[in-house]
């Protein structure tokens, strides 16, 4: 039986967080992604890396040649029995020709369904703040494409109903015929004052606004080197922008940072600063791995109910130690009454996953509070479990040893340095357009001095802001040479995220 069909698949306006569910199941069960200029290319993650990948904007030269060269390789894929996405910005059947390819499909007898997307002008609208329709300025909204009088006389656009109704109007693919299509809704009786925004790479880090009124704004355009992908909103509602604004005013927006962590867990460190708007690059620069011998921490996991105290500094710490208690076939029941000591919220949060309430936490989240809080109990010939990393410091064993206390500290994993370092950070750095870097362990900024050297190190942050977790880590950077501009009084991601934001608003 020939199982083909093909989902046409709206990929949204740009930000890939505003796809459909229903077009994420689609991709996920994807044999073959056929995607679009304007499809996020981010997305292709949601397919499975067996799929194969063909970008559309490859296929044929003209655009007409290329859509007749799409419609017969999506019907030849689904003949041969394959599940097809074909991906396509914004919602596939606003400007998409996505009518077309379900017409070819259709003729061709094979099976096909289509999944909505957030059209540009919808995405457009929310992310620079001007509502299409309101109830006190206009309750009608036309989407327009802007290439349809490109020379031709004749027009199918009824240019006087569009001009006079004083709905909004939205142009797609309006921008080289910006000028002639205001020119046109003023000759056909809207008032040349009218407000006109143009967007392009709406929903996008990349978003720009513009804002002008339907006499001005071809010049305005002109004057910036305003360039495709836009689409021109015209209307009333534009000015409600002043006061709706909020994508371009969150508190790092615009603000290129890179993020250095190892690269499992940069990914939620990311997200805070992406949330505020910044441009985050990530920076891998160390990479967590195995111990080279997982002997020592077998040994201490097999007596585990002898132990006292469990002290665990990271969040590696208790995801490796957990990791292995499952591979030796055990679980928490194997702590026994062994008390838990976590060096912060993070660390405590990732242990009570696992179902413990860790017993201790010191107020000052790093290895010299744990120091004060255990010298604040009677540690004598207490057993003590310290699953480290291989570079940890040797603060805690060493003072711990001093209270009196026997301590274990096997290797539990090993920080290494990636291969290489990603090649659009190491890009923006020698253009110069980072303006801020984030160190959150002393490993992260050795590391890259090692990988960079020095030399190279000092002189790709010049006139980057450093930030720093806090002392320790600050110290290292400044051990290296380089001046700490912020380090938050906590020190957390949270407290990192906002000091950034106290730094740049
Ligand atoms: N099917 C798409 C539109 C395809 S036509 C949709 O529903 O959005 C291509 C035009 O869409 C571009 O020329 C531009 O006018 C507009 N467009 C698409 N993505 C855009 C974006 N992120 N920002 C601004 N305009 C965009």
């Amino acid at each position: 039986m020939n199982n083909g069909i093909v989902y046409l698949v709206g990929a949204g306006p740009g930000d890939p967080s505003l796809i459909t569910l229903r077009g994420v199941e689609c991709l996920k069960k994807a044999e073959v992604v056929i995607y679009d200029y304007l499809a996020n290319e981010q997305l292709l993650s949601h397919a499975p890396e067996s799929a194969v990948r063909i970008y559309a904007g490859k296929i044929g030269g003209r655009h007409n040649q290329g859509q007749d060269e799409i419609n017969n390789l999506l019907v030849e894929k689904g003949r041969a029995g394959k599940v097809v996405v074909r991906l396509k910005g914004g919602d596939p059947f606003v400007f998409g020709r996505g009518g077309e390819e379900c017409e070819a499909l259709r003729e061709a007898g094979i099976p096909f369904e289509v999944v909505p997307g957030v059209t540009a002008a919808v995405g457009a609208s929310a992310y620079s703040g001007i509502p299409l329709t309101h109830r006190d300025i206009t309750a009608s909204v036309a989407f327009v494409t802007g290439q349809e009088g490109k020379g031709k006389n004749e027009s199918n656009i009824d240019w006087d109903r569009l001009s006079l109704g004083g709905g909004t109007v939205v142009f797609y693919m309006g921008i080289t015929t910006l000028r002639h299509n205001m020119q046109r809704m003023i000759e056909h009786g809207r008032s040349p004052e009218t407000p006109v925004a143009l967007v392009r790479w709406a929903t996008t880090d990349c978003q720009q606004v513009l804002v002008g009124t339907l006499a001005d704004i071809a010049d305005r355009a002109d004057e910036s080197g305003f360039k495709p992908p836009a689409i021109t909103i015209v209307g009333e509602v534009v000015s409600l922008r002043e006061k709706l604004k909020w994508f371009d005013k969150r508190s790092l927006c615009g603000k290129k940072i890179v993020v250095t962590r190892a690269a499992e867990q940069a990914g939620e460190f990311s997200a805070k600063l992406a949330t505020r708007g910044a441009t985050v690059l990530e920076c891998p620069t160390i990479r967590l791995v195995e111990p080279e011998s997982w002997q020592l921490l077998d040994l201490a996991i097999r007596e585990l109910s002898g132990y006292d105290w469990l002290v665990l500094t990271s969040g590696n710490a208790v995801r490796y130690f957990f990791q292995r208690l499952d591979m030796l076939g055990l679980d928490a029941r194997a702590l026994g009454s062994c008390r838990i000591c976590a060096v912060g919220p993070k660390t405590a949060d990732e242990i009570r996953s696992h179902g413990i309430k860790p017993d201790l936490v010191p107020n000052d989240y790093k290895a010299e509070g744990v120091i004060d809080e255990f010298s604040r109990l009677d540690m004598h010939n207490n057993r003590v479990l310290f699953p480290r990393a291989d570079k940890a410091r040797d603060i805690i064993p060493r003072e711990l040893k001093r209270m009196g206390a026997h301590v274990d500290s096997p290797v539990a994993y090993r920080n290494i340095f990636p291969d290489r370092l990603p090649p659009e950070t190491l890009f923006a750095l020698e253009k110069r357009s980072v303006d801020c870097i984030t160190f959150t362990s002393s490993s992260t900024v050795q590391n890259l001095a090692a990988m960079l050297g020095e030399e190279l190190l000092h002189d790709m942050l010049k006139g980057v802001a450093v930030a720093s977790i806090g002392p320790i880590t600050s110290k290292s950077c400044r051990d290296l040479g380089l001046r700490v501009d912020i380090e938050p009084k906590s020190h957390t991601l949270d407290a990192l995220a906002e000091a950034l934001e106290a730094h740049f608003g």
